[in-house]
């Protein structure tokens, strides 16, 4: 499996992609170079030496590991969630879970890209690169810290965080088309006194409704091992933004594979589009009171797949034996992640309401009297 490190073609020092200048960067001799500049270097560094190409050092792997006789479902265990692959910097070894396409160098911190990892059907049709670098991703996380009231201070305090890495997850977004009707029931009750008598009239109303819907853009994390909801709640992103698929953008960052097939995420994106198309006819159906119960029926369903990474800033935090984990949306800076309360200070001003509602109610009463 192929590994690539994108190289300044002046210094060959490590090239990086630098969001806030859509430019790469090479920090040994301050050059900047556009995509298709960096992927030629990359492209006539491959010519040159041919011999780069490192292949998954598998059957050693597998040999070492007889050698000092591991257990074979161990060894199936490793090989499936680690692969062995070398620097092509430093030759260093580089193990990374089984899913992770891009990285950095533990030895020589150079950027690496196991591009097999992203190759045939791995390889994701398009790509949202950051809009913003590292240092601005840490001031807005801060600026989300700054906003909660019952945040506890040692909980900023340094060496709680871990360093905030910028990640591309994969996502599948799908465009649906839908032809569905629904019916509703709403009643408005009305009432009235006349002699002695008190009145009610109640009227129920049955909405109709059926059409052609277009959905657009319904996204699903197509990752397996992070936190699900901390990846669904991050969007919106904006595919409009979106780029070409091109492993340069990769460079200096972290990427992970799918993990999912399109398969196992349909039902996922079934209720969605339920969800969607039942508010979408609700919206119709105004007037007469709410809507109280609603059939739907999908009579004809189209999609589309696009299998996408996006750009996650993400961190965490261990704060009193508990892992916070936190996201930023790397294109639009949208944190997302719980925050820790400080209990005694919200237990404080609790009491301070309730005894200032005490008081007033007090005053009140005296003048009632
Ligand atoms: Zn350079
Ligand atoms: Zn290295």
């Amino acid at each position: 499996m192929a590994v690539v490190s994108y190289k300044c073609p002046n210094c060959d020092g490590p090239l990086v992609f630098r969001p806030e200048k859509n430019n790469f960067h090479c920090d040994f001799c301050g050059s900047d170079f556009f995509r298709q500049e960096a992927e030629d270097a990359n492209k006539n560094a491959k010519d040159a030496e041919k011999t780069e190409h490192v292949e998954v050092f598998s059957d050693v792997v597998e040999s070492e590991f007889k050698d000092i006789s591991h257990d074979e479902a161990e060894d199936e265990q490793f090989e499936k969630e680690a692969a062995t692959y070398s620097c092509p910097s430093c030759g260093a070894e580089i193990i990374t879970a089984e899913s992770t396409a891009a990285t950095t160098c533990y030895y020589c911190h150079n950027p690496v890209i196991l591009s097999g990892k992203l190759s045939r059907e791995f390889r994701p049709d398009r790509l949202i690169p950051f809009t913003f670098p590292k240092e601005e991703a840490e001031r807005r996380f801060r600026e989300f810290c700054g906003k909660k009231k019952f945040l506890p201070k040692e909980f900023l305090a340094p060496g709680t965080f871990s360093e905030i890495t910028g990640v591309y997850y994969p996502y599948f977004i799908v465009d649906a088309k839908v032809n569905g009707s629904a019916s509703g029931k709403s009643k408005s009750v009305r009432t009235w006194v006349s002699g002695k008598y008190q009145y009610t009239e109640t009227t129920v109303y049955q909405h109709d409704r059926s059409g052609f819907l277009d959905i657009d853009g319904i996204a699903v994390s197509a990752y397996k091992d992070g936190d699900r909801n901390l990846l669904k709640y991050v969007c919106p992103f904006d595919e409009s933004q979106s780029v070409d698929f091109s492993m340069a953008y990769l460079s200096g960052f972290q990427a992970e594979k799918r993990q999912f097939k399109k398969d196992e995420l349909k039902n996922d994106i079934m209720n969605q589009v339920r969800n969607i198309s039942e508010a979408e006819f609700r919206s119709t159906m105004a007037g007469h009171g709410s809507i109280s119960s609603m059939d739907l029926t999908i009579n004809e369903y189209k999609d589309q797949w696009e299998y996408f990474l996006f750009p996650l800033w993400v961190l965490t935090c261990k704060y009193k034996g508990k892992l916070y984990r936190y996201a930023l949306n790397g294109q639009t800076g949208k944190v997302y992640g719980e925050l820790p309360i400080h209990v005694p200070k919200l237990l404080l001003t609790t009491f301070g309401m309730a005894a200032a509602t005490f008081i007033v109610l007090f005053i009140m009463g005296g003048f009632l009297i």
